[in-house]
C-alpha cells in the first residue's frame, strides 16, 4: 500500500502512520521528497486490509492499493490452471463443457425434453431454475423442491450433470442433494452467508459476476468459497450493466483474458442473460469460445413461446442445433474441443 501524506504534514503524522504499520507486523519504506512525503506500506498481507486503516490518520491525503484484495483465487497463490472435476467431466481442461436447458424448471414434460435436445446436440450439463431470483415478487418464483424432483428425474434418465440456484443459505444442503453444481446467481454475488454455506458444502459451484461488480469484486467473493475449503469453483461472466441499452447487459468478453491472467480458476459464459434476446445469443456464445472461455450456460426451452421465464432469450431446440456445430470449429481452431 503506497500512503502520501498531504502537504505540510508534520514528522509526527508521518510517525504515525509508521507506528500504525509496525502495530500491524508490516514494514515501512519512507519516500520523502521536498514536495511528496510517501509511506510505502510492506507485506504480505496488505492486500487484504482496509486501506482506512492508515486513511484515517491525521496527515494523510490518500492509500492507494497495490495487492490484489482477494487472495486464494489468484495466480500469484495458485499459478497453474485449476480444473474442477465433477463425476468425469472436467471444467478448465481442453474440453468446453456446454450446460443448457430452460432457465426454469416448470414441469416434468418440458425439463425431460429439454434435457434430451440439448444433450443430444452436445451438452452434457442440464441447466434449470427451481429457486429463481425474480426482479418482481409477483413473477413465478419456482417450483423448489418439486422442481428439484423434476431435475433429479430427468438427470437419471439422461445421465447428465444437473446445474441449478441455490438462492438462500438454509436450502444449500437440500439443493446439494439434488444438483451436481450449485449456482450461485448474479444477484447474491456478494450474499456472503450464502458463499459461506457453500464453500462448507464441498459441492461444485458456478458463481456469476454480480451485473454491478468488478473483476476484482467477483475474485474477492470467490475467495469466500475457496477459503471454506470448497476448491471446486467455477466462474460465469453473464454481463454488467452498463450505459448501452440495446442488450439486457453487456458482455464483458474481455473479462476471460483477465481473469486468465489474474486466476487460476475456471470460466464460462453465459450469453442469454447478456443478450436477452435469442437472436443474440449464438454470436456471443461464439465470441465466448475464442476468447478462451472454459464453458458455456446457455438457456434452450422446448418451446419458447410459452416459457414461463426468460422465453425471449431462450434458443428453440433447433437454433441450439445448429449452434452446437458452429461452436465445435470455432473450439478447435482454438485448440478446444466441445
Ligand atoms: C439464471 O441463470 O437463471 C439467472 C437468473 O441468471 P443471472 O443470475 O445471471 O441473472
Ligand atoms: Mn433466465
Amino acid at each position: 500500500m503506497i500512503v502520501e501524506m498531504r502537504s505540510g504534514t508534520t514528522p509526527e503524522e508521518i510517525d504515525g502512520v509508521v507506528q500504525r504499520a509496525k502495530s500491524l507486523g508490516l514494514g515501512v519504506q519512507l519516500n520523502l521528497g521536498t514536495n511528496k512525503q510517501v509511506v510505502a506500506i510492506l507485506g504480505s498481507t496488505t492486500g487484504q486490509l482496509p486501506t482506512d486503516i492508515f486513511a484515517v490518520l491525521p496527515g494523510v491525503e490518500s492509500v492507494t492499493r497495490i495487492m490484489k484484495p482477494y487472495k486464494l483465487a489468484s495466480r500469484e497463490f495458485k499459478a497453474e490452471n485449476s480444473l474442477v472435476s465433477i463425476n468425469g467431466i472436467e471444467i478448465g481442461g481442453e474440453r468446453i463443457v456446454v450446460m443448457a436447458g430452460p432457465c426454469a424448471v416448470e414441469n416434468e414434460g418440458q425439463v425431460l425434453e429439454a434435457a434430451t435436445v440439448v444433450k443430444k446436440a452436445g451438452a452434457c450439463v442440464l441447466r434449470g431454475g427451481a429457486f429463481k431470483p425474480r426482479t418482481s415478487p409477483f413473477s413465478f418464483q419456482g417450483l423448489a423442491k418439486n422442481g428439484l424432483e423434476m431435475l433429479a428425474r430427468a438427470r437419471e434418465q439422461l445421465g447428465m450433470l444437473v446445474v441449478t440456484e441455490v438462492i438462500d443459505q438454509h436450502d444449500v444442503s437440500l439443493v446439494s442433494k439434488y444438483a451436481d453444481i450449485l449456482q450461485v446467481g448474479s444477484r447474491n454475488m456478494q450474499n456472503f452467508p450464502l458463499l459461506t454455506q457453500i464453500g462448507r458444502s464441498k459441492c461444485p459451484v458456478v458463481l456469476k459476476r454480480g451485473f454491478s461488480c468488478t473483476i476484482t469484486e467477483w475474485l474477492t467473493a470467490a475467495d469466500y468459497l475457496l477459503a471454506e475449503g470448497n476448491d471446486r469453483v467455477i466462474l460465469c461472466e453473464r454481463g454488467i450493466r452498463t450505459f448501452e441499452d440495446s442488450i439486457r447487459f453487456s458482455l464483458d468478453i474481455s473479462s476471460i483474458p483477465v481473469i486468465k491472467r489474474f486466476s487460476h480458476l475456471p470460466v464460462i459464459v453465459d450469453p442469454s442473460h447478456a443478450a436477452g434476446h435469442y437472436s443474440l445469443v449464438p454470436s456471443i456464445a461464439k465470441a465466448a469460445v475464442a476468447a478462451g472461455a472454459d464453458g458455456l450456460l446457455i438457456e434452450v426451452h422446448p418451446n419458447p413461446k410459452e416459457a414461463l421465464v426468460d422465453g425471449l432469450q431462450s434458443l428453440t431446440p433447433s437454433d441450439f442445433a445448429r449452434l452446437m456445430p458452429e461452436l465445435k470449429a470455432i473450439a478447435k481452431s482454438v485448440n478446444r474441443y466441445i
